[in-house]
């Protein structure tokens, strides 16, 4: 099956590894307005491929994008150290507003993954560009938020991550919402599973795993300037679940009817992610105050977007 990615920089390119490495795809078409840039990550990825899955890897023009199933959107300008993600807005919609129709006139029936930060905003840009369902427009969102959060109560918990249950929704950025009230191992409640255990949870401890989630992304820049590979490695995961009609639950970003009183916005909340893109949303059990913070966030997005004209 074939997947195209429209933007090759730091992120499309890792995700365009992660897809080869993990040979989720057959065909991965990397299209970018630098042609020399899309033409050196295609061919260096493509010489991992021995090594891993037989997945054909080149650049092209918009028209080899036709056929694909999925594309995803890592278009943009980068993010500054310092700079929000929603500083970012201006010149990203501006991006998008050029991409989005030509990718849609050669693959009409794929579903558009967007990555370009800030994600949930560029999220409700490329649905309103496209005309698409709602469903068929699918944000990262805080997918590795969910994760790092899962990672760092496993690792308190000493227990594997996967059977950690817990979710960050809402924004991915600043005002996003660690559902600690919940959060479940082995079906029951965190904190007296973590009595259970012996590794108790004390308040200093859920703010340490909070700021270890909310500022991941600035300490990484911070090092290195960007972050690529666990979102290079959480869209080859996305396409997937997508590709295999999996139906797995996921914190993606899709524009959302309502939202904590708040209309019309693309957000983060636990969604299941198939083959025709969100079948459905989960909505999470929440306590009074990630409720509030959930509307906070909601609103955030939502005035960003507004004030877009989205
Ligand atoms: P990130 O870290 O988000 O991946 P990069 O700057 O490395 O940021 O990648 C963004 C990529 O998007 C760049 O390679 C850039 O050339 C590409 N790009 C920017 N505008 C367009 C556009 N209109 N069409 C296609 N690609 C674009």
């Amino acid at each position: 099956m074939k997947v195209g990615i429209v933007g090759s920089g730091f992120v499309g390119s890792a995700a365009a590894y992660a897809m080869a490495l993990t040979g989720a795809v057959r065909e991965v078409v990397l299209v970018d307005l630098d042609e020399s840039l899309a033409r050196a990550h295609a061919e260096d990825i493509l010489h991992a491929t021995p090594f891993a899955h037989p997945v054909w890897v080149r650049a092209g023009g918009y028209p080899e994008l036709a056929g694909a199933r999925v594309v995803v959107l890592a278009a943009g300008v980068a993010q500054r150290p310092g700079e929000t993600r929603l500083q970012l807005l201006d010149r990203n919609a501006q991006v998008f507003a050029q991409i989005v129709p030509r990718v849609l006139q050669v693959a009409p029936e794929a579903i558009l993954l967007v990555a370009t930060n800030p994600v949930d905003v560029m999220t409700q840009v490329a649905y309103r560009l496209s005309g698409l369902p709602p469903g068929r427009v699918v944000g990262s969102g805080t997918i590795l938020d969910t994760a790092r959060f899962r990672a760092l109560l496993a690792e308190h918990l000493r227990v594997a991550p996967q059977s950690v249950h817990a979710y960050v929704v809402g924004e991915h950025g600043d005002s996003e919402v660690l559902l600690f009230s919940g959060a479940q191992v082995g079906g029951v409640p965190l904190l007296a599973f973590a009595e259970a255990r012996g590794t108790p949870l004390t308040p200093e401890d859920l703010r340490r795993i909070d700021e270890g989630v909310r500022r991941a992304a600035y300490r990484i820049i911070a090092g290195k300037g960007a972050t690529y590979y666990g979102i290079g490695a959480g869209l080859a995961r996305l396409v997937r679940a997508i590709l295999t009609d999996e139906k797995g639950v996921y914190t993606v970003s899709v524009f959302t009817p309502g939202v904590e009183g708040v209309g019309e916005v693309a957000l983060s909340l636990p969604r299941i992610l198939g083959a025709e893109g969100v079948e459905a949303t989960v909505y999470p059990s929440l306590d009074e105050g990630e409720r509030q913070a959930l509307r906070r966030s909601a609103e955030i997005l939502k005035e960003a977007a507004s004030s877009l004209g989205f």
